[in-house]
């Protein structure tokens, strides 16, 4: 299996966490319907995320397997904090799963 291409990722997201890049240096999140749940632990913070991604970037996830209604649940979550956090609203952050 060769390696994905490297993206930038953000694993808060209650969508796809990979960044799209829109032109020099700018990079968007990716908009395509999330069907996959996993886990990415990233080497310079030893933490590991519970993350979602769509179709096309489901290899950058690590044990990467079709959402489950548990999954949803937390994607249904991670919006309402989201919405809160752009409202100015108190709201809650995502945290990572395990931290080493
Ligand atoms: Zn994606």
């Amino acid at each position: 299996m060769t390696e994905p291409e490297l993206v930038p990722w953000n694993p808060t997201r209650p969508g796809c966490g990979a960044g799209i890049r829109r032109g020099e240096g700018q990079f968007t999140p990716c908009d395509r319907d999330v069907r996959y749940a996993g886990t990415k632990t990233f080497p310079h913070t030893r933490a590991t995320w519970r993350t979602y991604a769509c179709d096309y970037h489901r290899d950058h996830l690590d044990n990467a397997h079709h959402i489950t209604d548990e999954d949803l649940l937390d994607i249904a979550w991670r919006w309402c904090q989201l919405r809160a956090a752009l409202a100015g609203q108190t709201y809650q952050p995502v945290e990572p799963i395990r931290r080493r």
